[in-house]
């Protein structure tokens, strides 16, 4: 009997052109599904662009557009990467599309409503924020001086001469990497999806420990379980809970019944994988009456779904993901694919501006064969 599979590759960041780590994750996953429809299998391999969040805001205010515009700008480039080296999606869609706008809402709805209890709780934080922009400020957008080594003009989160993990707060003369300006802690309410809340763990503890996973990542994940790294580089026992909500302004999704709150871009970007299938199922189901709903499709218990995804995305696709899923009722994944990283030059990260970078278009350009 053919099996029934839903695949996807990680969503790409909007900010930007595709690069070659890009490409090499969507062939790997094509190769399987185009293995895969050999069988006789019926697949659905979808992708979409990652669109929300500060980075895009702030990239967008630069270009002098909207957000919206800038990141249709980005994927009005997709195409023929995807065409240049055969990558056989079945769709590609974007997380600010309304399909996305409206799972994301009910997803964190269903985990808020639980009738055993919600897994969503507020509480306020202290937070930096730039009183000329007028907005929060994430820790990468806060600089200042290394509490341990002094050395200046570094993130908010680590120091990259010394390698010290801190919080923004411990900066020495902080200031903001957008105006300048030195930032105020100012209190703010967010809301946080309570991982560390014994349901969640006892079924993480199974769903990452049950031997489908690769066991170097299995392993790794087990780490988390037992002791974790606060943004202050102090450590805690056992799993965090997740601070899913930023304040406006902010590219994303608004909060229900939360004015002026929005969704962290991690908790509606890999939602984006189930907005985009939605999505080629309506289409499908325009042209052909027969064409089996969204909610027929999900529903269906001999769904396969996959995800192939890079090693550093393994926290929000083996512990947020499968959580957000399973507590709001839906199918978890069958299985995450995780790969390592393109290197040169001894294991470092491929850089445009090293000039070890190496554009997808040019080696197309140069004719060479994709296949
Ligand atoms: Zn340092």
């Amino acid at each position: 009997m053919s099996r029934k599979l839903f695949i996807t590759t990680a969503l790409p960041y909007a900010n930007g052109n595709f690069h070659i780590g890009h490409i090499m994750e969507y062939i790997q996953a094509d190769i399987w599904v185009r293995f895969q429809r050999m069988q006789g299998n019926a697949v659905n391999f979808v992708g979409a662009d990652d669109t929300h969040g500060a980075p895009i805001m702030i990239a967008a205010e630069k270009a002098g557009k909207t957000p919206q515009q800038f990141v249709a700008d980005i994927a009005a480039g997709r195409q023929k990467y995807l065409d240049g080296f055969h990558i056989s999606f079945d769709n590609w869609h974007s997380t600010d599309a309304p399909e996305n706008h409206e799972l994301a809402r009910q997803i964190y709805c269903d985990l808020r409503d639980r009738a055993d209890g919600s897994l969503i709780e507020t509480r306020t934080i202290e937070q930096f924020f730039d009183p000329e922009k007028n907005m929060f400020l994430p820790d990468r957008y806060i600089k200042g001086e290394c509490p341990k080594c002094h050395a200046k003009d570094q993130y908010g989160d680590n120091c990259e001469v010394c390698g010290s993990v801190y919080a923004p707060t411990d900066l020495i003369n902080p200031y903001s990497a957008l105006s300048g300006a030195r930032p105020e802690l100012k209190n703010s309410e967010h809301f946080f999806f309570k991982l560390s809340d014994p349901r969640c763990v006892e079924f993480l503890e199974k769903w990452t420990q049950d031997g489908k996973l690769q066991p170097e990542v299995a392993n790794k994940i087990k780490e988390w379980f037992t002791v974790r790294t606060n943004p202050d580089g102090s450590t805690s026992e056992g799993l965090g809970d997740w601070d899913i909500s930023r304040d406006a302004p902010y590219f994303g999704i608004e909060i229900p019944d939360a004015p002026g709150k929005y969704f962290y871009v991690w908790l509606d970007a890999p939602v984006g994988y189930l907005a985009s299938l939605k999505n080629l199922l309506n289409k499908r189901a325009e042209l052909d009456p027969q064409s089996p709903s969204y909610a027929d499709y999900m529903v269906d218990p001999s769904l396969e779904q996959y995800h192939f995804i890079g090693k550093d995305i393994v926290t929000f696709h083996t512990l947020f993901w499968p959580a957000m899923l399973h507590f709001s009722g839906r199918k978890t994944p069958d299985n995450v694919f995780v790969h390592g990283f393109l290197t040169v030059n001894n294991g470092e990260k491929m850089s445009k501006s090293r000039g070890t970078g190496l554009d997808p278009l040019k080696y197309l350009s140069l004719g060479m064969n994709p296949e």
